[in-house]
């Protein structure tokens, strides 16, 4: 099918893009990444991370604490990363156990090293549409759809999902790029009466086959943030087999935003270092 957004391929070409700015500007970038209990998923997340960044010369620390940890300690060493001038960014792994209070631990971060865009300045900043560290995940999404030359100016663009971390980031950059939204979530009555109606659907809702065939018109451009573990199966929020026999465009789940989101971060680490240095 040639209606298949690679995102393997697109994240490929920014990691060579990025691997070559740091060898011509001989410059050494550092990730610290900051990991609370043991979570199998988390650790395959922040393996792959360590792995990305030292392929494209990043350099890479991880501090791993177990979850009998005190916040106030978590927070002393977010405060000793920012001082610490080899540290170009931080980014604490999502989700901490329960008990921990995200938003006040994420928001101890030096915005400048925020590579996950999370603290209040760089969402506010994101708002205004100041230049700031954009969540990784929503860049990666609107990296393809650039790639792929899809315009978004008046197109209905529909975006399932309004969490902090993919939707509401997307949000704005869908306005900035001139779409008009309609966002669904989970208080949304009949969503399809939204979707049907999408030029571009965006889906980040954690629900396999919640889009199907018959709530999409045809020609639509479908980006699939969702990742679901079926058994030893990965899928996303959309029924592929289906939807991709009407999408003129369409993520496939593995291989659409996931890789874009680790080179995203890739891109952000080495913006950190430029608004550092
Ligand atoms: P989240 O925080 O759980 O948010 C899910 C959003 O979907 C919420 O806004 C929720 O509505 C909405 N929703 C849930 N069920 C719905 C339904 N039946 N109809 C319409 N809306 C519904 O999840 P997230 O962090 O945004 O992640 C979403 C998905 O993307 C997950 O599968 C996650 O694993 C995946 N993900 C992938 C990547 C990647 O790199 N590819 C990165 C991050 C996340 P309410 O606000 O009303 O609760």
């Amino acid at each position: 099918m040639n209606n298949i957004i690679d995102g393997t391929k697109v994240s490929i070409e920014i990691r060579q893009e990025i691997k070559k700015i740091i060898e011509e500007e001989n410059i050494t970038p550092k990730l610290a990444v900051i990991q609370v209990g043991d979570n199998k998923a988390s650790d395959v997340y922040v393996r792959n991370k360590k792995k990305a960044c030292l392929d494209v010369g990043i350099n890479f620390e991880l501090i791993k604490f177990n979850d009998t940890i005190s916040e106030d300690l978590v927070i002393n060493e977010i405060k000793r990363l920012n001082n610490d001038i080899s540290v170009n960014g931080i980014l604490v792994q999502l989700p901490l156990p329960t008990g921990f209070d995200e938003g006040k631990i994420i928001n101890v971060i030096d915005p400048v090293k925020d590579v996950d865009g999370l603290t209040y300045q760089n969402v506010g900043n994101l708002v205004l549409e100041n230049d700031c560290l954009v969540p990784c995940t929503p860049l990666g999404v609107m990296q393809l759809l650039k790639y792929y030359n899809v315009d978004l100016t008046s197109k209905n663009v529909c975006l399932v999902g309004r969490s902090n971390l993919v939707g509401k980031p997307l949000i704005q950059l869908l306005l900035k790029e001139n779409a008009t939204l309609s966002i669904c979530h989970s208080k949304s009555l009949d969503i399809k009466n939204y979707t049907k109606n999408a030029d571009v659907l965006i889906v980040a809702a954690g629900h396999p086959n919640l889009i199907t065939k018959d709530m999409v018109k045809e020609g639509v451009v479908v980006i699939d943030v969702g990742i679901n573990k079926e058994g030893n199966v990965l899928k996303g929020d959309v029924d592929f087999e289906g939807v991709s026999k009407k999408a003129s465009l369409i993520t496939p789940v593995p291989g659409g935003v996931g890789p874009m989101t680790v080179a995203c971060l890739l891109k952000n680490v080495v913006k950190a270092y430029k608004i550092q240095n």
